[in-house]
């Protein structure tokens, strides 16, 4: 990782570990401002990072300090946000169940847009901007029904998905929102879905949000911003390829030449997925009808394996010559769906070293503390320099909120079931 060794990294800071490149953080969020920035379109431009995919405060600080906004889905995520560093008015907040309180804070902060999902959203922002003596700025998240081609737990724009409001209800939405003495209409928004490895669906929802601008135009109703959301993939396997942000950007801003549109798009996997490893030690051979290699990192380290499927390349950290066995890389976790990877043909031994690749998205931003295990440390590798990004939890923190029960409850045993 950058100039320092996997294997001094594990024994300074211990295993399961989360570990960040902070040149390659800095090198994708650099190729998409650079993309928009070198084409005319994309003059009036700001790539705002999607804070859930990695929320950790150094990323953040990272990216504010290199010029990005945020996507943001939570009053937490606007929290670490400002606690990072980050500029208030380059946030635009999505998500379906924003609550009064997000709003509001969301409101006082002053952030860019809030990407409206559903009228009654609408509503209660107009409500709390009136409250606040505020003019809410606003896009319509719009569902442009395509289909991006992706498990169905990560399409977020087809018809049947809670996300966005369906466009063909966009039109009545927007002239309503022009009408409400709060409201000050911005733009358009959609966010299609996510690990999207083929750009033409992008054109297609662009296409669609074209139609509504145009049609919004001749009713009146000026936006200035479009904003298309995140959702572009990476390689998580070998035989997978990435599309290039550069060629990804060049059709769509083409398309949007001479339209005086400010663009904002809305990355996140991109921007960190393959900055990140997750360094795991085996504990345990087990060999048998299928062979297990049983490692300290589980689900709750790295859920993507467990909830989609998700396949990460898994290597030894110290290559070995002798001949592979096919492995199971499962965690400690009482549960069977807990393992890392399948059928992966590895030459290891007890105590070796796994590196599990592209996890800088979705891994730590996942991570529990399921069957009471610490969170694991985040390292960012800068250089030579290791920097601690967050220090591994202890035992006695993940119980710290909780409380007995006061003595006069223990003494009230029931004597019907207490037999
Ligand atoms: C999750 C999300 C993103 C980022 O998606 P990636 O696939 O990580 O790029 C962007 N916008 C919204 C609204 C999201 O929910």
């Amino acid at each position: 990782m950058e100039d320092l060794a996997l294997p001094s990294l594990a024994s300074t800071f211990g295993t399961p570990c989360h570990v960040y490149s902070h040149a390659a953080l800095h090198a994708n969020l650099r190729a998409f401002q650079t993309a928009l920035a070198a084409h005319p379109a994309g003059a009036d431009s700001l790539v705002c990072y999607a804070v859930k995919a990695n929320s950790n405060l150094a990323i953040l600080n990272l990216f504010a300090r290199m010029g990005a906004g945020f996507d943001i889905v939570s009053g937490g995520e606007l929290a670490r946000v400002l606690a990072a560093g980050g500029d208030a008015n380059k946030v635009v907040f999505s998500g379906v169940g924003k609550s009064g309180a997000e709003i509001h804070a969301a409101l006082m902060a002053g952030i860019l847009c809030f990407n409206v999902e559903s009228a009654a959203e609408l509503e209660r922002i107009d409500e709390i901007a009136a409250a606040l003596g505020k003019r809410a700025p606003v896009s319509l998240r719009v569902n442009p029904d395509v289909d991006p081609g992706v498990h169905p737990y990560i399409a977020t724009g087809l018809k049947r998905a809670k996300f966005g409001i369906p466009i063909d209800a966009a039109l009545a939405l927007y002239e309503h929102a022009a009408r409400l003495p709060h409201i000050a209409v911005r733009g358009v928004d959609c966010h299609i879905g996510s690990q999207i490895l083929d750009p033409a669906p992008f054109g297609e929802a662009l296409e669609r949000l074209i139609v509504l601008i145009d049609t919004l135009g001749k009713g009146g109703i000026r936006v200035e911003q479009i904003d298309l959301g995140g959702g572009l993939g990476i390689a998580y396997r070998q035989d997978e390829v990435e599309p290039e942000i550069s060629a990804c950007l060049a059709p769509l801003l083409d398309r949007l030449r001479g339209r005086k549109l400010k663009i904002i798009l809305e990355p996140g996997r991109r921007l960190v997925g393959q900055a990140g490893l997750l360094l795991t030690r085996v504990e345990y051979l087990k060999p048998g009808e299928r062979n297990f290699a049983v490692v300290d990192a589980a689900m709750n380290d790295l859920l993507r394996p467990a909830l989609y499927g998700a396949w990460h390349e898994i290597v030894a950290v110290e290559q070995k010559k002798t001949p592979t066995t096919r492995y199971d890389v499962v965690g400690p976790i009482c549960e069977s769906g807990d393992f890392i990877g399948q059928e992966r043909e590895l030459a290891i031994a007890a105590g070796d070293l796994l590196a599990v690749l592209s996890t800088g998205a979705y891994g730590m931003a996942m991570s529990s503390n399921y069957n009471t295990r610490p969170r694991a440390a985040e390292i960012m590798v800068e250089g030579k320099q290791a920097h601690v990004i967050r220090q591994r939890e202890k035992t006695a923190d993940l119980y710290a909120l909780e409380h007995l029960l006061p003595a006069a409850s223990i003494s009230s045993i029931r004597p019907e079931i207490d037999k």
